[in-house]
């Protein structure tokens, strides 16, 4: 397991983490500026920050700086009702990819979906299955897609608090599952992002990571799962402050051989998100040496 106590070179800041500073929205611009002052060398933006900026914007600065896209967040809906509804969330997700391409991002990370309408307040049906078998599909026809463009796609399962409203895939093993039946030849174009806030809790955790091995382990997210949450979703931890053993997992997803970076992915809205963005971006390097 690599050392990440004297430095933090393999440390990657997910944006939304400080989306805000001081409860005031943060331009990307700012975020980026702020993290290559402070020796980041990595983000992974989310696609409405990015479209606030503007892609050719953010690109040339992206490169000014050097900076990797440890991930683009993000694509995925795919579950919809009705044929124009489909062929709307596979455009967009063909979108996401050319942005991912543009911003040289090394995968597309997918938070697949729910129940159509669910996000919005009023699910349109209560068919999980049927939103399954559309994120299978849906997943089937980007990854063509994806694939002449060279842009790795990594299926993020979510905690299974959002399987109604963000995403039907709440285990590691149901986004192998995925893998394995669309990608059989383990080719490096599909695989998971793995967040441990969404599977610390997992009791086929270890089980699956080895099973993924590095071919498909994409990405790392960290954070901290706080107790009690006090939001289903903006209340997540900074790593140390929670009873995730980060240590432990970083452990199982290196033993694969994953040698890319940690990211850091927090929302926040009544704590980080109230602080100084610099201030919270020291605290992650912080952490990031001695907690993850
Ligand atoms: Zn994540």
């Amino acid at each position: 397991m690599r050392d990440f106590t004297q430095d933090h070179r393999w440390l990657s800041i997910n944006t939304a983490t400080v989306r805000k500073s001081r409860g005031v929205e943060v331009p990307l611009t700012d975020i980026i500026q702020a993290c290559a002052a402070r020796g980041i060398r990595a983000i992974s933006p989310w696609r409405d920050q990015v479209a606030a900026t503007g892609l050719a914007q953010v690109s040339k600065l992206v490169k000014q700086h050097g900076l990797e896209l440890s991930g683009y967040c993000r694509g995925g809906m795919f579950p919809a009702v009705g044929a124009d509804a489909l062929k709307a969330a596979r455009d967009d997700n063909r979108r996401a990819v050319d942005e991912a391409r543009e911003l040289n991002a090394k995968c597309l990370v997918l938070v697949v979906g729910g129940l159509p309408g669910a996000l919005a307040g009023k699910a349109l049906h209560k068919d999980i299955a049927l939103s399954r078998s559309q994120v299978s599909d849906g997943i089937a026809d980007l990854l063509d897609y994806a694939k002449t463009a060279n842009m790795p796609l990594a299926i993020e399962p979510l905690h299974p608090m959002y399987a109604a409203d963000r995403a039907c895939i709440n285990t590691l093993e149901q986004a192998l599952d995925i893998c394995d039946a669309l990608d059989p030849g383990k080719t490096g174009a599909l695989g998971v992002a793995v967040d441990v806030y969404h599977v610390w809790w997992d009791p086929k955790l270890k089980q699956q990571i080895e099973r993924a091995g590095s071919q498909r382990l994409m990405a790392l997210h960290v954070c901290d799962w706080l107790t009690p949450t006090t939001d289903l979703l903006n209340d997540r931890g900074m790593m140390g402050d929670g009873v995730i053993d980060i240590p432990l997992i970083r452990g199982w997803v290196e033993a694969q051989g994953f040698d890319g970076y940690s990211e850091v992915e927090i929302f926040s809205a009544s704590n980080w998100w109230q602080l100084d963005c610099g201030e919270v971006l020291d605290t992650c390097i912080t952490r990031h040496r001695s907690r993850v």
